[in-house]
């Protein structure tokens, strides 16, 4: 199933030309809608919190609905980053893939038990899940051997992609390594936490999660096409 999944998140970035997520990280929903519209024709898809809806006014499923429409049909992604044990990760991922998120992150360091819960209510619904294998935040506690365990499990499990770093392009790239080239690397970390978008790209990333540089700039869609841009060229081959 989430080899489907990804098949079907590949043809949808072909489809709109772009490998780029806009993290629409603002709790000012008139500044959201503005952002993501002006931003819609340069990207893949759009990556929102599970506090988002609520902050803004919506029900999630009329906050996904309302983005789907603003965004022309673009996937939305939940970044809920689960990490619970397996009973209450099964509940979570549940309950927000059913609101109509396309997609979920989940964290991989509580174990594979856990991760399976996510994965096996996430294919139920045939929705997509998306590993945290490390986070780009600086002093982030994710040593080399948790990396490796949580990319065991990715390849193990066979989830759609993993989030890796792209302001840290050796990790990013032994990240590649170790889940192979099938598995999707999507990439935060670009722009205001210091990463590079081409060499995040030729670290091993598929696609680019990026906020601030698009949601704060004082013209979104300028911004999201010269990033666009940047990574065009580089879609994931698998
Ligand atoms: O504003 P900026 O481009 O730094 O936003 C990056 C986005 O990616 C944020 O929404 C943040 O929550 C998310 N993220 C991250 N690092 C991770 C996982 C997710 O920055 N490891």
């Amino acid at each position: 199933m989430q080899a489907e999944f990804r098949r079907a998140f590949i043809e949808n970035a072909r489809r709109r030309g772009s490998n780029l997520i806009l993290a629409l990280d603002t709790t000012d929903w008139n500044k959201a809608q503005r952002v993501l519209a002006e931003a819609a024709d340069n990207i893949t898809a759009v990556k929102v919190h599970p506090e988002h809806a609520d902050i803004w006014g919506f029900s999630h499923e009329s906050a996904i609905l309302t983005l789907k429409r603003l965004g022309n049909g673009v996937p939305v992604i939940l970044d809920a980053k689960i990490a619970d044990i397996d009973k209450n990760n099964a509940m979570k991922t549940e309950y927000y893939l059913t609101k109509g998120y396309d997609a979920i992150i989940s964290h991989g360091f509580q174990g594979e038990k856990a991760v399976e819960a996510v994965l096996a209510s996430a294919n139920k619904l045939k929705k997509g899940v998306f590993l945290l294998a490390a986070m780009s935040s600086p002093g982030h506690m994710f040593k080399k051997e948790v990396v490796e365990e949580i990319a065991a499990i990715a390849n193990k499990l066979d989830v759609a992609g993993v989030i890796a770093p792209g302001n840290q392009y050796d990790l990013l790239s032994s990240i590649r390594k170790l889940v192979g080239e099938n598995i999707l690397i999507l990439s935060p970390g670009i722009g205001a936490q210091g990463g590079d978008a081409e060499k995040a790209f030729k670290a091993g990333a598929n696609f680019a999660i990026v906020g601030r540089s698009i949601v704060d700039s004082a013209n979104p869609a300028e911004e999201s096409l010269k990033l666009k841009n940047v990574l065009g060229g580089n879609m994931p081959l698998c």
